[in-house]
């Protein structure tokens, strides 16, 4: 007899400065969602924003964030976030460097976990402006370890690095 597993709303963040950026974002969001276990649920604005640390004069990324609900377990979704990057063929020479694809896990329902494999909610989520900014356009009321998103991209130090905002065709949330 198989037990029905819970469902758990997980906050996702995309970006890519390596490229055809746009194209990445859009099929990355495709195979994320491409699985009976994972559901989109809302798709956030594609923002232009200058590289966080890192080697100089990277690229620009694009940036954008989902909200899904899943019945993977957390560890099973960072698995499957981290094989749509490798998808992607992602390259990482260098920490902070530029990347075909990355997606991180935000938030995962209300758990807190200091695992370095996978610490949640995301260690520097609340301090970057390329997740929060995004997050908050998709959802103006979203709260991030008890404050609001909104006001915590306000004060990100990134901020100022927000340069466009554009609708991009993606998959429709239903
Ligand atoms: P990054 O290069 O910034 O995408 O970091 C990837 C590494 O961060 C991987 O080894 C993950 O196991 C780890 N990690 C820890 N917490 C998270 C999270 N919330 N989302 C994605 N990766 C995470």
């Amino acid at each position: 007899m198989s037990v029905a597993r819970p469902l758990t709303r997980a906050i996702l963040a995309l970006g890519s400065n390596l490229g055809e950026r746009e194209g990445t974002l859009q099929s990355a969001v495709a195979e994320l969602v491409d699985c009976p276990e994972v559901r989109l649920l809302n798709v956030s604005p594609v923002i232009t924003t200058k590289p966080v640390g890192g080697p100089v004069g990277q690229p620009d990324f694009l940036n954008m964030v989902i909200a899904v609900d899943t019945t993977l377990s957390a560890m099973e979704l960072l698995v499957h976030c981290q094989s749509v990057e490798q998808a992607h063929h992602r390259t990482r020479a260098v920490r902070w460097g530029a990347r075909t694809l990355d997606v991180d896990i935000i938030v995962y329902g209300s758990v807190v976990s200091a695992d370095p494999v996978l610490t949640l909610p995301h260690p520097r989520a609340a301090e970057r402006a390329f997740v929060l900014y995004p997050w908050s356009l998709m959802d103006p009321h979203a709260m991030l370890a008890g404050k609001p998103v909104s006001e915590l991209a306000a004060a990100a130090a990134d901020m100022a690095g927000i340069s466009h905002v554009q609708d991009v065709p993606l998959p429709q949330a239903p």
